[in-house]
C-alpha cells in the first residue's frame, strides 16, 4: 500500500524522531461526532423514506439524497476530526486525493442505501453489503490521510488499522440493519430506536477514525525541528465545515420530514376516497337489496312501484298506452307444501327464468312481488300486444320443469289492467289488475283476464259473501250437508257417505263449497265451519242409527288450515260423545296436500284422530306430489283417487294403467281405495276388474240432503239383482226432488229410478 502512502511498521525506525505531542482539539472532536451522528440520523431518515416512497422516481431520489448525506457527513467527520488533530508540524491536504477520498465514501453510501431500498434483505445480504461498505468507509479514511502532506512521514500500527476496518463494517452493518428494521415500524418506540441507532453509529464512525488515528504515527526525518502552530484557523474552518454540513443535513432531514407529511397526507386522502367509494358502494348495494328481490334477481314490489310511477308520468305526458300484468303460478302452494320451500324457491327462479324470457328485452318491466306474485309492465299499442305476451308466457310456462327428480309442468293465471282505459294511476292500474287475475283464477286458472268494470262489483260480492257467510255460521243458518253414497263392491251395499257442505243462499241460491270455502279459508273461518259440518254430520249418523241404518260410515272433509289445530282431536271426541256414536263411524278426509303440509306436527295429530278410533282416507290422491315413503308412516286406512284420472277412461290407456297401479300400490300399504268420479259404466267395469275395494260418483248417486238420502240408498241396494240402466237416466233422476222420511216405517219412495245398480 505504499501508492496510498500507507507503510506499516512493528516497529518504528531507528532514525527520525516520531512525534509524540500530537494532540485532538475537544472542541472539534465534538463537533465531529456531532456531524457523524447528524449524517447517520439523515441517513437512517432517508432510507425509511426509500421504502415508504410509492413511485420508483422519488425512490430513486431519496436512494441519492441518502447516498449524499452520508457520504458528505462521513467525509466532513474526517474533514473536520483532521482539523481537531494538532501536530507540531505543518500539514497540507492534496485537493485531488481528498475529493477522490469522497468518491469512495459517496459509492460506499450509494451501496449502502441500495441495500436498504431492496424489499426484504436477508442478513446475509446485510453482511456482505457491511463488508463492502466498510472498506469503502476505511478506504475514504486511509485515501483521506494520503491526501495529507507534511515533512513527517506516516505510520501505521497494523492492529489498530486492522480494528479500524473491522469498527467500520461492524458500523456499516448496525447502520443497515437497524434501518432495515425501521423501515417496517413506526410510532415511539420505533422513533427512540433511531435516535439509538443514530448515536451508536455516530459513535461507530467516530471511533473508527480515530482508532486509525491511534494506529497512526508521524515520523520527522531527523534534524527537522516541529514548530508550534496557530490552531484558532482550523478550529474555524472546522466549525464552518460542520455549520455548513448540518446545514446541509438538517435540510435534508426537514425535505424528507415535509415530504414523510405530504406522503401521509396522500395516504389519508386515498383512505378517505377509499371509504368514500365502499360507502358508495354500500348505498348502491342496499338500494339493490331494498329494490331487489334476492331470491329471482328481479325488482321488487318498491322498485317496481318506482319504476311504474316514472313510465306512468311520461305517458301521461307524452301519449300511449301501458299494460299491467298480474301472474299467479297455480297451485304453486301444493309444491311448497309437498317438496318443501327449497324446491318452490327452485321453481320460482326458472319461473321467473321464463317470464323474463318471454318479455321484450329491457323495454319491459318485470317484478316479483312476493310469494308466487309476479307483475309486468309493458308499453303496447293496443291490448292484442298484451294477449299476446301473456300467451307467450302461458306457453313458456307449460315447458316442463325438472325439480327434485321430479318433472312438473306448471299454470299460470294472468290478470291485466291498460292505462288509460282502465284507470290513469299506478293505485288502480295495480288493483284493477289484481282484480282481473281473480277472475282468471275463478274461471278455473290456467287463463288470461282483462280488466273490466263488473269485476269490480265481484269483489265487493266476494265482500258481502264473507259477512253473510260469517253470519251464517254464528246464526247456524242456511249451512246444510249433503251426502253422497259410498258404494262397496265386495258387499254390494253403500257402506260409507260423504258429507258435502252447501250453503243455501238467501239470494244465489243452493251455492257448492267452491263458491264459499276459499273465502272460509281467507278469513278465518275454516275450522267453525268444519267444526260445524263434523257436529252436524255426527247428528246425522245418530240420525241414521235411529233408522236403522247404524252400519253407515260418513266421511266429511277437512281442510288443511285445520290441520294445523291441535285441539282438532278432541272437538272430534266431543263431537262424537255429545251425539253418542262410536268414533268407527266417522271417517276423516284430507288431502294428500294437507298431510304434506307439515309432517311432523300432523302425523302427530292424525295419529290421536286414529287412536280415538276414527278412520283415515287421503282425499284427491294422485294431484299433489305425496311421496310413498312419506304414505307409509301415515296412520292411513283409505286412499281416495282423485277424479281426474277417472275422467278419461276408458279413452285414456295411460290414465287406467296409473288407476291401476295406484290401487296395487295401495293394496301393498294395506289401504283400501275409493275412486270418485265415476260417472258411466266402463269406469265402473274397468274399477271392478281392477279390484278397486270403493266406488263414489254420478253414476250411483249425486250428493243429496239427508231427508232424501233414504231411498237413494235402498235403490242402490235393492238394485243389486236387477238390469242395468242407462247412467244417463240415472244423472236425471237423483236432481228429482223426494222428499223423504227417514222413519222406518214410511215406505220408501222410489226416487224416479235415481240410482242405477252397479254391474256385477
Ligand atoms: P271432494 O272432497 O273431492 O268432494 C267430491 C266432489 O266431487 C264433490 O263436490 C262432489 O259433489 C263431486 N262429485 C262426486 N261425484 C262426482 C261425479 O261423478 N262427477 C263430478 N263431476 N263430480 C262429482 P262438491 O260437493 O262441490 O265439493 C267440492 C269440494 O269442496 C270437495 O271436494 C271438498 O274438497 C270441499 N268440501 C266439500 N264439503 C266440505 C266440507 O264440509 N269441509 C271442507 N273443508 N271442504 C269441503
Ligand atoms: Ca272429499
Ligand atoms: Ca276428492
Amino acid at each position: 500500500m505504499e501508492w496510498l502512502g500507507l507503510q506499516f511498521v512493528a516497529e518504528l525506525p531507528e532514525s527520525g524522531q516520531v512525534i509524540l505531542n500530537c494532540t485532538h482539539n475537544p472542541l472539534l472532536v465534538l463537533v465531529a461526532y456531532l456531524v457523524a451522528c447528524a449524517a447517520s440520523f439523515a441517513t437512517l431518515d432517508m432510507a425509511e423514506r426509500v421504502g415508504h416512497a410509492e413511485d420508483p422516481g422519488s425512490r430513486r431520489l431519496w436512494r441519492w439524497i441518502g447516498a449524499t448525506c452520508l457520504a458528505g457527513g462521513i467525509w466532513a467527520m474526517h474533514f473536520i476530526s483532521m482539523l481537531a488533530f494538532q501536530t507540531p508540524i505543518d500539514i497540507q491536504y492534496d485537493l485531488a486525493i481528498t475529493l477522490f477520498s469522497l468518491v469512495i465514501a459517496l459509492l460506499a453510501s450509494w451501496l449502502a442505501m441500495h441495500t436498504l431500498s431492496e424489499p426484504q434483505p436477508s442478513l446475509l445480504q446485510y453482511f456482505k453489503t457491511a463488508i463492502v461498505i466498510g472498506l469503502g468507509i476505511a478506504g475514504m479514511h486511509y485515501v483521506g490521510m494520503a491526501a495529507m502532506q507534511s515533512a513527517a512521514t506516516a505510520y501505521y500500527e497494523p492492529t489498530l488499522f486492522g480494528l479500524s476496518i473491522l469498527i467500520a463494517i461492524g458500523a456499516s452493518f448496525a447502520a443497515l440493519w437497524v434501518a432495515g428494521n425501521l423501515r417496517e415500524g413506526s410510532g415511539l418506540h420505533n422513533q427512540m430506536l433511531k435516535y439509538v441507532a443514530t448515536l451508536i453509529l455516530g459513535a461507530g464512525i467516530i471511533s473508527m477514525h480515530f482508532t486509525g488515528m491511534a494506529a497512526l504515527h508521524l515520523v520527522l526525518p531527523e534534524g527537522n525541528i516541529p514548530t508550534l502552530r496557530a490552531e484558532t484557523s482550523h478550529l474555524q474552518l472546522g466549525l464552518t465545515v460542520a455549520f455548513i454540513t448540518l446545514l446541509i443535513l438538517g435540510s435534508a432531514i426537514s425535505a424528507a420530514l415535509a415530504d414523510k407529511k405530504l406522503q401521509n397526507k396522500e395516504q389519508d386522502l386515498r383512505r378517505v376516497n377509499m371509504l368514500l367509494s365502499q360507502l358508495d358502494q354500500a348505498r348502491m348495494s342496499l338500494q339493490q337489496a331494498a329494490n331487489y328481490d334476492a331470491l329471482t334477481n328481479l325488482i321488487n314490489r318498491r322498485g317496481f312501484n318506482q319504476l311504474f310511477a316514472e313510465k306512468l308520468s311520461q305517458k301521461s305526458t307524452e301519449g300511449g298506452m301501458l299494460a299491467v300484468m298480474f301472474l299467479d303460478i297455480d297451485h304453486f302452494k301444493r309444491i311448497n307444501d309437498s317438496l318443501g320451500h327449497d324446491a318452490g324457491d327452485e321453481l320460482l327462479k326458472v319461473i321467473a327464468q321464463h317470464i323474463k324470457g318471454s318479455v321484450r328485452g329491457h323495454e319491459d318491466v318485470v317484478a316479483r312481488f312476493g310469494g308466487d306474485e309476479f307483475c309486468i309492465l309493458i308499453g303496447l299499442r293496443d291490448r292484442e300486444e298484451a294477449r299476446n305476451l301473456a300467451q307467450r308466457i302461458m306457453l313458456k310456462m307449460k315447458e316442463p320443469i325438472e325439480l327434485a327428480g321430479r318433472r312438473m309442468v306448471m299454470t299460470t293465471s294472468i290478470g291485466i289492467s291498460l292505462f288509460p282505459e282502465d284507470g290513469t294511476t299506478c293505485e288502480e292500474l295495480l288493483k284493477h289488475a289484481d282484480l282481473a287475475l281473480y277472475q282468471s283464477k275463478g274461471a278455473g286458472r290456467n287463463g288470461v283476464h282483462f280488466f273490466d268494470s263488473n269485476l269490480k262489483n265481484r269483489a265487493s260480492l266476494e265482500l258481502q259473501l264473507e259477512e253473510e257467510l260469517r253470519h251464517a255460521l254464528r246464526e247456524e243458518n242456511g249451512l246444510m250437508l249433503y251426502y253422497q253414497p259410498i258404494f262397496e263392491l265386495k258387499t254390494g251395499k253403500v257402506t260409507k257417505l260423504e258429507a258435502l257442505i252447501r250453503w243455501q243462499h238467501p239470494l244465489h241460491g243452493l251455492l257448492t263449497p267452491d263458491r264459499f270455502i276459499a273465502i272460509a279459508e281467507n278469513n278465518g273461518l275454516i275450522a267453525e265451519l268444519d267444526n260445524w259440518v263434523l257436529r252436524k254430520a255426527c247428528e246425522d249418523l245418530g240420525e241414521l242409527s235411529r233408522h236403522g241404518c247404524d252400519d253407515l260410515k260418513i266421511a266429511w272433509n277437512c281442510s288443511p288450515l285445520n290441520l294445523a289445530r291441535e285441539e282438532l282431536a278432541n272437538e272430534i271426541e266431543r263431537a262424537l260423545r255429545s251425539a253418542g256414536v262410536a268414533p268407527e263411524r266417522l271417517e276423516l278426509e284430507v288431502t294428500e296436500n294437507a298431510l304434506m303440509g307439515n309432517i311432523a306436527n300432523t302425523l302427530v295429530l292424525l295419529r290421536q284422530i286414529r287412536a280415538l278410533g276414527v278412520s283415515l282416507s287421503i282425499d284427491d290422491f294422485g294431484t299433489g306430489y305425496s311421496s310413498l315413503a312419506y304414505l307409509k308412516r301415515l296412520p292411513l286406512n283409505t286412499l281416495k283417487v282423485d277424479r281426474s284420472f277417472i275422467l278419461d277412461i276408458p279413452k285414456a290407456t295411460a290414465d287406467m294403467e296409473i288407476v291401476q297401479a295406484i290401487i296395487v300400490m295401495a293394496h301393498t300399504l294395506h289401504l283400501q281405495v275409493v275412486t270418485e268420479g265415476v260417472e258411466s259404466l266402463e269406469q265402473y267395469e274397468f274399477l271392478e276388474r281392477s279390484g278397486c275395494d270403493f266406488i263414489q260418483g254420478y253414476l250411483l248417486s249425486r250428493p243429496v240432503p239427508l231427508h232424501e238420502l233414504r231411498p237413494v240408498l235402498e235403490e242402490i241396494n235393492q238394485r243389486k239383482h236387477a238390469h242395468p240402466v242407462n247412467p244417463l237416466t240415472l244423472a236425471r233422476g237423483t236432481f228429482s226432488p223426494v222428499s223423504m222420511d227417514l222413519s222406518p216405517k214410511s215406505p220408501a219412495p222410489h226416487a224416479g229410478a235415481s240410482v242405477v245398480r252397479p254391474i256385477r
